[in-house]
């Protein structure tokens, strides 16, 4: 036989000015919901699903009854909401605890809808029981977030499945089986946001009263900053091999609600708003990019300054170097003949490198326009600096064939031609 005894505290936290969140505590059943939309439709949400529960208590024993109740629940949000313009749009989240007799013996059925959690503590450890629906979680469960990524994302605060939503309640269940000693932590995410894992263990392993330590698990979220509305419930497991005189019903001991905190009216800032969305509505979890990965494995970064400094002066040295082989490739021009006109080319004769010589001019002076002994100087390539000093060279070469020709007919009527053609022309530089 497993009985409970379990003890409760909520809180208004120390931003909020109103506690939209809502908890229960009886012989058969106990529950947190954590109410959202508008400045009273939260309260009025978790309050009218808390109502619900506790008027189907007799049927809860199980994941229909529950399943049921939740429905009923969310109904009579909906109705509320589309009644009332000022409520439209309330919801609220559900976590509920029930002992459930089975052939096996009693178990306890955990059942949520949203982000408030129920924990397990047993032998000194915590471990969450509970999925939470919201934006974030589902990303962890995908893999495209950490845990630590998910405690910063900005759509923390969007819970994916409520009660409050036309249509079908889609509550997650757990079955456990409760062993001496165990401890239940059903709470809102006003707790589990301000405090860790290790510290709600320290709490239930140092106090052993159930409504002192949701007391102590209240005031320690609100030390920590109590950015939400803040509820605890902690349930004992006393697991017998005897039955007690009482009915089944009388499982659950419930200690007293713990005494509430007034709330506050030194409001600090304007809260964190919480909202809900349809589940169709949730955003598919973005591919995690190549950065965003070696950043949540924590591998070093590639592309740092000093990198870029270095790869940005490599690129400057690789340019300087093509831009002066460029340069000196180009910086000359050669004559030479071409079948039976001089050409001019721009480029080293033969190329230099991968940079080839182009054809820029094809000059009107033929090889039958120079003189023959200047043909093996043409053939081997003529180099000058400018396309100019190119130009001057061939009208030379012309100059001095006329020359020679015209000597020659001067020549056959007053001397006999021995003597080649003087040079009335200059070689120009090379340079
Ligand atoms: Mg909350």
């Amino acid at each position: 036989m497993t009985v409970l005894r379990a003890g409760s505290a909520t809180d208004v936290g120390q931003v909020r000015t109103i506690n939209q969140d809502c908890v229960f505590a009886s012989a058969a059943l106990c529950a947190v919901a954590d109410g959202m939309g508008g400045h009273v439709g939260g309260e009025v949400a978790s309050t009218s699903a808390i109502d619900v529960l506790e008027r189907h208590l007799g049927s809860l024993s199980s994941r229909v009854g529950v399943t049921e109740a939740l429905q009923m629940a969310n109904q009579s949000i909906v109705d509320a909401s589309k009644n009332d313009p000022s409520l439209a749009g309330m919801g609220t989240t559900m976590v509920v605890a029930t002992l459930m007799a089975t052939e096996h013996g009693d178990v306890l059925l955990v059942a949520n809808i949203g982000d408030s959690r129920a924990y397990l503590f047993r032998k000194g450890n915590v471990s969450q029981i509970t999925d939470d629906h919201s934006v974030p979680a589902e990303m962890v469960r995908a893999g495209s977030l950490t845990e630590a990524e998910a405690k910063v994302h900005p759509q923390r605060h969007v819970i994916t499945r409520a009660l409050g939503i036309p249509g079908a309640v889609d509550p997650d269940f757990f079955e456990l089986i409760l062993a001496d000693g165990d401890r239940i932590l059903l709470c809102s995410d006003g707790l589990s946001n301000e405090v860790d894992n290790e510290e709600i263990a320290r709490v239930l392993a140092s106090i052993s009263d159930p409504g002192a330590a949701a007391e102590d698990l209240v005031r320690r979220a609100n030390a920590n900053g109590g950015a939400d509305n803040i509820s605890a419930v902690v349930l004992d497991a006393l697991v017998t091999d005897e039955h007690l005189d009482e009915p089944t019903q009388a499982h659950a001991i419930v200690a007293p609600l713990a005494a509430v905190a007034p709330p506050r009216t030194d409001v600090p800032s304007a809260p964190e708003q919480e909202t809900f969305i349809d589940r169709e509505e949730v955003p598919t979890p973005k591919k995690e990019g190549w950065y965003a990965r070696r950043k949540r494995l924590g591998m070093p970064r590639i592309l740092t300054v000093r990198l870029v400094v270095f790869l940005l002066l490599l690129g400057g040295v690789v340019y300087g170097c093509w831009y002066f082989l460029r340069w000196y490739a180009n910086s000359t021009y050669y004559v030479t003949s071409q079948g039976t006109q001089l050409v001019v080319y721009h480029g080293r004769p033969g190329g230099f490198l991968w940079f080839k010589p182009t054809l820029v001019e094809v000059s009107p002076i033929s090889t039958s326009q120079v003189l023959p002994l200047r043909l093996p100087t043409l053939q081997s390539d003529v180099t000058e600096t400018s396309l100019r000093a190119a130009n001057s060279y061939i009208a030379n070469l012309h100059d001095e064939y006329l020359q020679s020709t015209a000597s020659s007919a001067t020549t056959t009527t007053t001397a006999p031609a021995s003597s080649l053609p003087a040079l009335v022309w200059h070689v120009s530089s090379a340079i």
